[in-house]
């Protein structure tokens, strides 16, 4: 018997993030490499561009004049200063992928992670850990060569990350690269509990 055609529900928000020098840019670049299917969202910064990067593949740079119009229009779904630069998610791609019933894949800051909270009820933060904080601390010290006052500032600021994965749903250790991502993917297909409204 035919069924009269229905449009999808709409599908879950799934946010990860965790402290820095845990590797989340990392596990996304893997889940790219090996799930070409999953959508992740291209945020908008102001900061430069690294050497590789390509504009509208990593990351929408723009300057701050544009910065505060996606933030005036209401553009953004969050968006967080992050060691002098801001970061954000343009709300339309999101809505808009989310509406044809497919999952959607932010990787983004603990501040940002909030927000999605309170503004999506429905979606799933997923905080992804360093298998132990000597493994994190290692991580954070051998990202440069900065004074030891600036290396001490960064880890006061990883610890107080660290106490923000109660607040999460799902916590995935970083234990290995491969692994994390695989154990990511499976969680973007859980279906969510409440209605997702981003
Ligand atoms: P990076 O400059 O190393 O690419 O990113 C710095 C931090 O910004 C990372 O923790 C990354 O997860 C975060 N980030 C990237 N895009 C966004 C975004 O759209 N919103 C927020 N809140 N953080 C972001």
């Amino acid at each position: 018997m035919p069924t009269a055609p229905r449009s999808p529900a709409p599908a879950r928000l799934t946010v990860l993030s965790g402290p820095s020098g845990v590797g989340k840019g990392t596990v996304v670049a893997e889940v790219r490499r090996r799930y070409p299917e999953v959508w992740v969202s291209v945020s908008v910064t102001t900061r430069r561009a690294r050497a590789g990067e390509v504009d509208g593949v990593h990351y929408h740079f723009v300057d701050d004049a544009e910065f505060d119009r996606l933030v005036a229009e209401d553009g953004l779904l969050e968006w967080a200063e992050y060691a002098g630069n801001r970061y954000g998610t343009p709300a339309a791609p999101v809505r808009e992928r989310l509406a044809t019933g497919a999952p959607a894949l932010l990787e983004i800051e603990l501040q940002g992670a909030r927000q999605v909270r309170a503004r999506d009820a429905g979606a799933q933060l997923v905080f992804l850990a360093p298998p132990s904080w000597a493994e994190l601390k290692s991580r954070l010290a051998g990202r440069g060569s900065e004074p030891p006052a600036v290396q001490e500032r960064r880890l006061a600021i990883a610890q107080a990350e660290l106490d923000a994965a109660g607040e999460f749903d799902v916590v995935v250790v970083n234990d290995d690269v491969a692994r994390a991502a695989d154990e990511l993917v499976s969680l973007l297909a859980a279906p969510s509990s409440e209605t997702t409204g981003a």
